[in-house]
C-alpha cells in the first residue's frame, strides 16, 4: 500500500477526507457491533489532518495496522507518539490504564510523521515529544453515551439499551521510553525485522471501556 499524498504532505491512512464527513450508526466490522461510522470515500476532497476516519481508526487498531501506511505491525517494532498518561477509566483487570486513541506506527513511519505533522514538529521543538517502543498492548473499544450520538447523527433516536462504539483505543501494557535519536536510527537500520523477534509480544485482546 502506497502512502497517499496531498500536495507535499503524506496523508496517514486513518485521516478522513472532506468527502467522508457524513456520519451514521451502523455495524462496524472491526468493532463487531454498532458503531458511529463515517461514509467511505478516501481520496475524495481534501484530507482533514487531525480528524481520523472513525472506521479506519478502529480498523488499524483492531487489526494491528500502522497509522501512517496502513500495513501490518506484526513482527515489527511498534511506536507510540501519543502523550497519553495513566487514566482511571480503563476496563476492569487492566494493568496500566494508559489508553491512547492514536494508532501505533512502524518505527520508520513514526520518523516520517515527524517530517510533516505540525503538532509533532512542535513537540520536538518544545522537547515534549513522547516516544514509546511498545512491546505489549491490548485493544479496547469505547462505548459512547447514546444521547451523545445525536451530536453527530441528528436523526438517531437514542435508546438507553444501545451500546454504540466510538473510538478504538490502544492500551499500553509494556513499553520502553525512547528518544528522538533512537527514532532517527530507523532510517539507518531500514527494515527493523531483526529486532522484531525480540519485541513482538503484542497480542491484541478484546475489551470494552466506558467513555467518561
Ligand atoms: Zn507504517
Amino acid at each position: 500500500m502506497k502512502i497517499a499524498c496531498f500536495g507535499n504532505a503524506a496523508v496517514p491512512y486513518t485521516v478522513s477526507w472532506t468527502g467522508e464527513e457524513r456520519q451514521f450508526v451502523g455495524v462496524c466490522p472491526h468493532a463487531r457491533g454498532l458503531a458511529l461510522r463515517m461514509q467511505h470515500a478516501p481520496g475524495i476532497g481534501k484530507p482533514q489532518f487531525g480528524k481520523p476516519h472513525s472506521d479506519r481508526q478502529r480498523e488499524v487498531i483492531a487489526r494491528g495496522l500502522c497509522d501512517l501506511c496502513g500495513k501490518p505491525l506484526k513482527n515489527r517494532t511498534k511506536v507510540s507518539l501519543s502523550h497519553a498518561r495513566g487514566r482511571t477509566n480503563a476496563a476492569p483487570g487492566s494493568t496500566t490504564g494508559i489508553l491512547q486513541v492514536e494508532p501505533l506506527l512502524h518505527r520508520e513511519c513514526a520518523l516520517d510523521s515527524m517530517k510533516f505533522c505540525p503538532s509533532l514538529k512542535r513537540d520536538l521543538a518544545a522537547r515534549t515529544l513522547m516516544i514509546r517502543q511498545v512491546n505489549r498492548y491490548a485493544v479496547q473499544f469505547a462505548i459512547m453515551a447514546p444521547e451523545y450520538i445525536q451530536h453527530y447523527v441528528a436523526d438517531y433516536e437514542p435508546s438507553p439499551k444501545d451500546r454504540i462504539v466510538g473510538h478504538a483505543k490502544v492500551e499500553l501494557i509494556r513499553w520502553i521510553d525512547r528518544d528522538f535519536d533512537w527514532l532517527s536510527q530507523a532510517q539507518k537500520s531500514g527494515d527493523d525485522c531483526r529486532q522484531a523477534e525480540r519485541v513482538d509480544a503484542a497480542v491484541p485482546i478484546g475489551g470494552v471501556s466506558l467513555e467518561p
